[in-house]
């Protein structure tokens, strides 16, 4: 029977927040009971020790602070390691990358807002089925918002209209960053107690094609920042979007560059089962379709 490595992003109930899909703490210390009857669930430096039973390794993306609060509780109680990873841009710069702007903006303003805001000065021919890509939100005008910011207008255009609208909603950011974030401070205290801490990205940008300037500007920042809160550099990597639609690309191009500044290996967004003699690249199934994936879960 094959391994398997969870992907994890907002571990919290939804209190309001329309524009996200977290997991309820709940359901969370639920499924961890579940996988703890299958299989050991351990930490990335215990990957390459043969077991009995087949190992599982729970990964989380973004270093939101809900990931402090909910989940690093429950593991702690329960005496379970995982892996964090952390986004520097908003604790080192102070600026928050397009996706969580979105999850903000979409969660407190109307579509219909938004999409008013679009419509007046992109061109939105097509976007009905361009849309498609976001079935998985039912609401017609969301799914046009999320397809225009997310993926049609650049990331300045975007910024332009949803920075405006986030600003009347928080208006002072670095009081967001550090509600929204995990803090120094609170890395540090998962680190204390064992909890494996990697480089997510800097900016939260998918993988541009150049694999030394990608290093340079969404990997490194985020592991100096690392090294210096935690005294030494980190040594797993998770990249934003799962790298994005040149994913493919990136681990060729990429992994190499890793491997010479020393990390150890990176996890992907491809859904599939790790086989029992590991990769650089691991793979990982998102919590949500764990129910539904064919395996012991
Ligand atoms: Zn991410």
């Amino acid at each position: 029977m094959n391994n398997v490595a969870v992907m994890y992003h907002y571990i919290r109930e939804r209190n309001g927040w329309r524009g996200i899909f977290p997991l309820s703490p709940q359901d969370f210390s639920h499924q961890i009971d579940t996988l703890s009857k299958t299989y050991d669930i351990i930490s990335l430096d215990q990957m390459d020790i043969p077991r009995s039973r087949p190992w599982c390794i729970l990964t989380f993306d973004d270093g939101t602070k809900d990931q402090y609060v909910n989940a690093f509780d429950i593991l702690k109680r329960k005496g379970i390691p995982a892996y964090f990873t952390v986004m520097s841009g908003p604790l080192v710069s102070g600026v928050v990358p397009m996706m969580h702007l979105v999850h903000t903006v979409l969660s407190f303003v109307s579509d219909e807002e938004i999409w008013e805001l679009i419509r007046l000065k992109h061109d939105t021919t097509g976007i009905e089925e361009a849309s498609t890509i976001y079935s998985y939100e039912l609401d017609r005008l969301r799914r046009y918002n999320k397809y225009m910011l997310n993926v049609k207008l650049t990331t300045e255009e975007a910024t332009e209209i949803l920075g405006s609208v986030f600003d009347t909603l928080f208006s002072d950011r670095a009081k967001f960053i550090d509600d929204f974030y995990l803090t120094e401070q609170e890395i540090k205290h998962m680190h204390r107690e064992g909890m494996t801490i990697g480089v997510h990205c800097h900016k939260h940008q998918p993988y541009c094609g150049n694999p030394q300037q990608f290093y340079d500007r969404e990997i490194k920042p985020c592991r100096d920042y690392l090294k210096n809160v935690l005294g030494s550099s980190p040594e797993w990597y998770t990249p934003a979007f799962g790298g994005g639609v040149h994913h493919k690309a990136m681990r060729e191009q990429l992994t190499p560059i890793l491997v010479a500044n020393g990390f150890k290996g990176a996890f992907s967004t491809v859904s599939k089962e790790v086989p029992q003699a590991r990769e650089f690249w691991i793979d990982r199934i998102d919590c949500s379709k764990l129910l539904h994936a064919k395996i012991n879960y």
